[in-house]
C-alpha cells in the first residue's frame, strides 16, 4: 500500500489535488499533521472515478466532513483526504415534507433552514457541527433525537466507485453507528413533517440553548469523547472519577462537561491521545467500565 499517486491517473485530477496539505485548520480541534494529498471533487462522477482508481491501485482515501469527530495524529496522513465542498456535494432540495441533502452540506445550515420552513424533525441536531455526511455515518445526535430517524435512504459511493442506495433498514441506525462503514455519503433524503414553523424555531432555540448550557461550544474540541456505554453516561463516570480538569500537556478534561477534552494554544495530538488513554484507564480501574471512543483517531 502507498499513499503516492500513481502517475498515470493523478493527470486528470490536476488542480484538484493539492499535496503536503495541513489538516488542522479543517478540524474543530486544530491539530494533527498533514494529509500527504486533499482532493476535492468537482462532481460525484469524477469522485467516483477517483475512488475506482485508487481502488485499483491501492491507493487508501478517506473523506473528511466538517473534522468535528475527528482527530488527526501529528504526523499526519497518508494517501487522500476527500473534502466535499464543491457546490453539487453541497445542494439542498425542498420537495414538500422530504428533503435531499448533499453529504458535504453543513449540518447547522441544514438543521436552521429546516425549522425556518417548519420541517419538524431534525430540529434535536441543533448546535451539532459537521456536514450532513458525517453525521450519518456516526448517527450523531443527542438526547432530544438521532438523524438516523429522519433519514429515509441515503445514496452511498463503495470503494469501487459504485452507487448504492440504502434504505434506512439497511442503513442499520443504531447509538452512534450505522452500516456506512468505509462507503462515502452522497447524499440523503430525509423525512420530515411539515409544522407551524414558529414552533419548530422554539423547539430548535430550546435544544440549542441546551446545548450551549452544557458544552464548552466555544473551545477546541470534538464534541465527546468516548460513547455511552450502556445505561450509563460517559461524561458521569468521569466526572465521578474526579478527573474534571485533568490535563496532560496543553490537552484538558473540560470543566464544563467531562466527556469533553478542550485544548490550548501549543497542544499536540500526542496529549490529546495520551490523555483520552489516562480517562480510559481510570475509569476501568474505579468502575471495572471499558469506555469506548466517539472519535475517529487517524
Ligand atoms: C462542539 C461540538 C459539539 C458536538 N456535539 C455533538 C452532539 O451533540 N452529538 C453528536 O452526535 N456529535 C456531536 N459532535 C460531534 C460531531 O459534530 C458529529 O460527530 C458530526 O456528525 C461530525 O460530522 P463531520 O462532518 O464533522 O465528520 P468528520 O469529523 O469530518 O468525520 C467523522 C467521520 O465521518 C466520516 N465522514 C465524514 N463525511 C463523510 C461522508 N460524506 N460520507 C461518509 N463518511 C463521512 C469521516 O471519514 C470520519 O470517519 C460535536 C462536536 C463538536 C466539536
Amino acid at each position: 500500500m502507498s499513499g503516492r499517486l500513481p502517475t498515470n491517473w493523478f493527470n486528470e485530477f490536476v488542480g484538484r489535488i493539492e499535496h503536503e496539505v495541513p489538516l488542522a485548520p479543517m478540524t474543530w480541534f486544530k491539530l494533527g499533521g498533514r494529509a500527504r494529498h486533499v482532493y476535492r471533487p468537482a462532481d460525484e462522477t469524477q469522485l467516483a472515478r477517483m475512488i475506482g482508481y485508487a481502488h485499483d491501485d491501492d491507493v487508501p482515501t478517506r473523506v473528511l466532513g466538517g473534522g468535528a469527530n475527528v482527530l488527526i495524529r501529528d504526523d499526519g496522513v497518508d494517501g487522500i483526504v476527500i473534502r466535499l465542498d464543491e457546490p453539487p456535494f453541497r445542494k439542498i432540495e425542498f420537495r414538500d415534507d422530504r428533503v435531499i441533502a448533499a453529504g458535504g452540506t453543513d449540518l447547522m445550515r441544514l438543521t436552521l433552514e429546516c425549522a425556518r420552513r417548519g420541517l419538524s424533525g431534525l430540529e434535536c441536531m441543533a448546535g451539532i457541527p459537521g456536514t450532513v455526511g458525517g453525521a450519518i455515518r456516526m448517527n450523531a445526535g443527542g438526547r432530544f433525537g438521532d438523524i438516523g430517524e429522519v433519514v429515509a435512504t441515503a445514496r452511498l459511493l463503495n470503494l469501487e466507485g459504485k452507487i448504492e442506495t440504502l434504505n434506512a433498514e439497511q442503513l442499520g441506525f443504531a447509538y452512534r453507528h450505522s452500516n456506512v462503514g468505509q462507503r462515502i455519503v452522497l447524499s440523503a433524503e430525509l423525512q420530515l413533517r411539515q409544522d407551524d414553523p414558529e414552533s419548530v424555531m422554539d423547539r430548535y432555540n430550546e435544544i440549542w440553548e441546551s446545548k450551549k448550557s452544557s458544552q464548552p461550544m466555544g473551545a477546541n474540541s470534538a464534541g465527546c469523547i468516548f460513547k455511552n456505554p450502556p445505561g450509563d453516561s460517559a461524561g458521569r463516570l468521569i466526572d465521578q472519577a474526579g478527573m474534571k480538569g485533568d490535563s496532560v500537556g496543553e490537552a484538558e478534561v473540560s470543566r464544563d462537561h467531562a466527556n469533553f477534552i478542550v485544548t490550548r494554544k501549543n497542544a499536540t495530538a500526542r496529549d490529546v491521545i495520551r490523555l483520552v488513554e489516562r480517562i480510559r484507564q481510570t475509569v476501568r480501574r474505579k468502575f471495572d467500565v471499558e469506555l469506548e471512543t466517539e472519535i475517529d483517531i487517524w
